[in-house]
């Protein structure tokens, strides 16, 4: 069914909280840091790509992450969590939906956001297929409120329905 708002841009919302643990790669935006600890979790924990993926999957009004790839199947153990990402990005072009712009905000106390940004949000805007403008990302502390280390994302998306292409 068509109605007025079909061609309106969509919002997507997306969250991720990981606990930090030592010795654990550390993944962000699937780029590896050198950090003593990194995200636990199932998969590779990376909390960017999951906050996005999220975004994606809640913009194009599909089901979560959680839903959609559950920590309870085998076949998600340590898996890439750049898989969920295009995952999530191919479904929503199946709706004629594609991503137009991104924005995180990364919560943790290590590693250090700042001297990384730039190649965070290069590495997301690739993953994304997006131009770096559109593309952002901001490191922020816990200012020592945490009583355990973690990591926590939040990022919004915004999606536009791509026009089908009409008889010639
Ligand atoms: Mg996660």
């Amino acid at each position: 069914m068509s109605d007025a708002f079909e061609t309106f841009p969509r919002i997507g919302l997306g969250w991720d909280l990981h606990h930090m643990q030592a010795g654990r790669p550390c993944l962000l935006a699937g780029l590896r840091l050198e950090c003593p600890v990194g995200p636990a979790g199932h998969s590779d924990g990376d909390a960017v790509l999951h906050a996005i993926t999220d975004a994606v999957l809640g913009a194009a009004g599909l089901p979560d992450l959680g839903t959609l790839f559950p920590d309870t199947d085998p076949q998600w153990q340590d898996a890439s969590s750049e898989r969920f990402l295009h995952a999530a990005l191919e479904r929503a072009a199946g709706l004629g939906l594609r991503i137009v712009s991104a924005d995180v905000v990364l919560v943790c106390d290590r590693p250090k956001v700042a001297p990384h940004r730039d190649a965070l949000r290069k590495q997301l805007a690739r993953q994304l297929d997006l131009p770096l403008d559109r593309v952002n990302l901001k490191g922020k502390t816990t200012e020592g409120t945490r009583t355990e280390e973690c990591i926590e994302a939040t990022a919004v998306v915004l999606m536009m329905l791509v026009p089908r292409a009409g008889p010639s």
